[in-house]
This record gives structure tokens, C-alpha cells and sequence, in this order.
């Protein structure tokens, strides 16, 4: 068993111009960028050849509303063999082709494990992480109580927005300086124990979409 060589995989996985590719204005304005089942079919032949991979439907159901294909892709002389999912949502009616769709999806996953437009999968997961970070971060925003002024009594030293408690002057740290850390950093007065946990919550959200990320690109890579 051998994989495709090196100059076989490059010519599979080479980009398309940018305008023979198709975008699908996506969520939270980032768009998706696609080829047509048609375009992976006619890269399989140009680059292999039309009698030289295969390529079929092992199952297929409805489940959940969501119609499913189970598929095999295979190109013989290379020794490889794929088997990929591929699904496609019912629409309100069904109109009888979804499960068409559900086989081009999974058609183009087989193709895309083999190269053929991994690199618009590879833009799409860093696409989703931005805009699920971003989100987190607006969320985040959303969470915190609105900071109208720096917090500057005289007479009171001023309280953490978490804990409530006095901020207080703390080693080389003055109480304005812990606040404006805190308000430039996290959008409100924080003492020192709560910043931290203030920055470990957002480094931990860094943290999650980025290992969203690597498993995102995991699967893309099959
Ligand atoms: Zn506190």
C-alpha cells in the first residue's frame, strides 16, 4: 500500500483560481469558500485519470433529519482506499435530492482526503476559530458590567468588581494601577486574585479554540 506520490498530491491538492471558486456568505460575516462536486470529479480524472479511482455508496439513511451517505473511495493503482462520511440536512419539505447532496458532500470528502481542496477546509476551520473566538470574546464583553467611569473615590478605595472586596495597595502595585489593569484588560476593576482568574478564564478560552482548531484540522485531514 502505498499513498499517492509527492507530484500526483501536489497536482490534487492545488488551489483553484479564486474565481472558479464559489462563496457562501456564512455566519458572523465570514464566508465560505467552496468547489462544486463537479470540480473535484474533474480533478480526479485530469490528474488520475477517469478509469483510475472509484467510487462508491456503501450506506446510506435518514437520521435526525439529516440524510447520510456512507462512502468508498479508492484508487487502486495508488493503493488507497477512503471511506468517508457525507451529510446533508432535510429541508422543511424534502425535495427528494438531499440525498444527492448528502453523496456529493461525501464524494468531496474522499476527494479531500486525498489533497483535492483540503486548502478551503484548512481557510474554513481558521475562518470558524476567528469568528468562534471573536464571539467568545463579544460574550465575554456582554458578561461584564458596563464600565461608565474609572472608579475614583477618595475618601473609599475602590472594590473589585468580582469579589466586591477593597482593592488594596499590594507590593510595587498602586490601588490605580491594579485598577486600570484591571479595567483595560478585563473591562472592569479587578483586585490582583481575581485578575488572575480574570486571565485564566480568557486563556483558557484561547486555549479551547485552538484546540478546536488542531481536531478540526485532524478530521479535515481524515
Ligand atoms: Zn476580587
Amino acid at each position: 500500500m502505498s499513498e499517492p506520490t509527492a507530484d500526483i498530491y501536489t497536482a490534487l491538492a492545488a488551489e483553484w483560481p479564486v474565481n472558479e471558486t464559489h462563496t457562501l456568505p456564512a455566519n458572523m460575516g465570514t464566508d465560505l469558500t467552496y468547489i462544486t462536486g463537479e470540480q473535484a470529479i474533474t480533478r480526479l480524472n485530469t490528474v488520475l485519470g477517469f478509469n483510475e479511482w472509484t467510487f462508491e455508496i456503501r450506506e446510506h439513511g435518514i437520521h435526525n433529519g439529516i440524510a447520510w451517505v456512507l462512502g468508498r473511495f479508492e484508487i487502486p493503482s495508488q493503493g488507497v482506499v477512503r471511506e468517508q462520511f457525507g451529510a446533508q440536512k432535510l429541508r422543511s419539505t424534502p425535495s427528494g435530492d438531499e440525498m444527492k447532496s448528502a453523496a456529493t458532500d461525501c464524494l468531496k470528502k474522499c476527494a479531500m482526503s486525498v489533497g483535492v481542496g483540503l486548502y478551503l477546509s484548512h481557510k474554513e476551520t481558521i475562518a470558524e476559530a476567528q469568528a468562534a473566538r471573536q464571539q467568545a470574546r463579544q460574550e465575554n464583553v456582554q458578561r461584564q458590567a458596563p464600565v461608565t467611569a474609572l472608579p475614583r473615590p477618595i475618601s473609599q478605595p475602590p472594590a473589585c468588581a468580582d469579589c466586591k472586596q477593597a482593592i488594596t495597595p499590594t507590593g510595587r502595585f498602586t490601588v490605580e494601577s491594579i485598577v486600570n489593569t484591571g479595567v483595560s484588560k478585563y473591562g472592569r476593576a479587578l483586585c490582583l486574585a481575581c485578575g488572575k482568574k480574570a486571565q485564566e478564564e480568557a486563556r483558557l478560552t484561547e486555549q479551547e479554540v485552538r484546540e478546536d482548531l488542531k481536531q478540526a484540522e485532524m478530521q479535515a485531514a481524515g
